[in-house]
């Protein structure tokens, strides 16, 4: 298998930038079957922009160092542990009444 370096061009920022051939190789040991679309440094300022609010998994997304804290389920009085502080006034959910509670995106 030989690769080629390749002239794309960014689908961001329109300059022409190489996906050279040490990169393809690089991309399809990864598994990867899509050319990037863009340049590296497009890349990079995506990456970090898309750095910090990663709170989109629903489920099974919490990280173990999130400091936790102990509050009772609003909707089912269970003992549950929230990733906040609970406040007062404001109804806390296990994790089971959350994901019931919550529509669903
Ligand atoms: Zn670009
Ligand atoms: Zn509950």
């Amino acid at each position: 298998m030989s690769f080629q370096d390749k002239s794309i061009q960014c689908a961001d920022c329109g300059t022409t930038f190489t996906f050279t051939a040490k990169e393809q190789e690089f991309f399809q040991s990864k598994g990867y079957t899509n050319e990037p679309k863009r340049c590296p440094e497009c890349r990079a300022s995506r990456k970090e922009r898309q750095g910090n609010g990663g709170y989109r998994s629903s489920g099974s997304g919490y990280s173990a160092r999130r400091q936790m804290f102990p509050a009772t389920c609003a909707q089912c009085g269970k003992d549950t542990q929230v990733p906040f502080e609970p406040r007062e006034g404001r109804p806390v959910y296990c994790s089971d009444c959350y994901s019931a509670v919550r529509p669903s995106r």
